[in-house]
């Protein structure tokens, strides 16, 4: 989980008065965008950077003629690539290559952090626009047609600072020659009581363990190597240095929170791991083990 630079707005009323018209087919359809309404919508994004994205009744515009609402909501399709507003597309895709929130995939999907079926005002906003990965966006639209009151929001790329801290921990279980990581929110880091909660909520609602663990043991075999080698030359010493080491550059490469440094630091503090439980783990073939040190010695 990582911020992202907040978008500026400065293209909003520029694409609202682009993409928000009216046309015919046959009939007279989507809407006629007067100045008046443009400035109502221009309030309903001053609510929501007010706010912080958080979910209000007001960001709905429930006062707004249906067919000004509904022109707006279908405004967003012509972010799609060769369409009138793909240039918003593109500029919040710019240096972002992985999906802030599960940092698996790459980002290939606009997630309206406010959905776009419940607040249509917002469907077209750059700030409720936050790239993200196919199944980031695809479980959270699964799983909120609509925030119900009291329940905790997800965390916003844009609005929610997270501290430059490292706050996520993985608990390493070996047992049977597997390896099981689940990441959770450390409990000796300072953080304010509903960013802790929400961290939590956000693991939970994403699936993010679930969807870690399919990538750990792919991940971890890139290491195999260096992990072998490291052993043979400074035993459990040798091993957690190279761990140590290499979660410092992913953590640079990538950021504090992600899961890859985060598994990394976890595994160099594992004694069991560091001192030749790795090689349960990584299982590497006999015959290449044999070449590995063939070719060193
Ligand atoms: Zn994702």
């Amino acid at each position: 989980m990582r911020n992202l630079p907040l978008p500026d707005r400065d293209s909003s009323r520029a694409d609202l008065t682009a993409s928000v018209r009216e046309y015919n087919y046959k009939i007279p359809r989507g809407h006629k965008l007067k100045e008046d309404e443009i400035a109502q919508l221009l309030a309903i994004y001053d609510r929501y950077d007010a706010d912080l994205g958080a979910a209000s009744k007001i960001l709905k515009g429930a006062a707004f003629p249906k067919s000004l609402i509904d022109a707006v909501y279908a405004a967003y399709d012509r972010t799609q690539e060769g369409r009138l507003l793909y240039s918003l597309r593109e500029r919040l895709f710019k240096g972002v290559d992985l999906c802030p929130i599960c940092g698996i995939d790459s980002v290939s999907e606009l997630d309206h952090f406010l959905p776009r079926s419940e607040f249509k005002p917002l469907a077209i906003y750059s700030r409720n626009l936050v790239p993200s990965c196919h199944d980031c966006n695809h479980i959270k639209l699964a799983g909120f047609g609509e925030q119900a009151d009291g329940e905790l929001a997800l965390i916003h790329a844009y609005f929610d600072e997270l501290p430059n801290v490292h706050f996520l921990e993985a608990r390493i279980d070996i047992s049977e020659g597997g390896l099981v990581a689940t990441f959770q929110v450390m409990t000796d880091v300072d953080l304010a009581e509903n960013l802790r909660d929400r961290l939590k909520h956000q693991i939970k609602t994403l699936e993010l363990n679930e969807r870690y663990e399919k990538e750990i043991n792919t991940y971890l075999m890139s290491h195999a190597t260096g992990v072998h080698l490291e052993y043979a030359r400074d035993g459990k010493a040798g091993v957690r240095r190279f761990l140590r080491t290499q979660a410092r550059i992913e953590e640079r490469k990538l950021y504090s929170n992600h899961w890859r440094p985060t598994l990394l630091r976890a595994l160099s503090r594992q004694e069991d791991f560091i001192d030749g439980g790795f090689v349960g783990i990584f299982n590497v073939p006999q015959d290449i083990l044999d070449d590995l040190f063939d070719e060193e010695g």
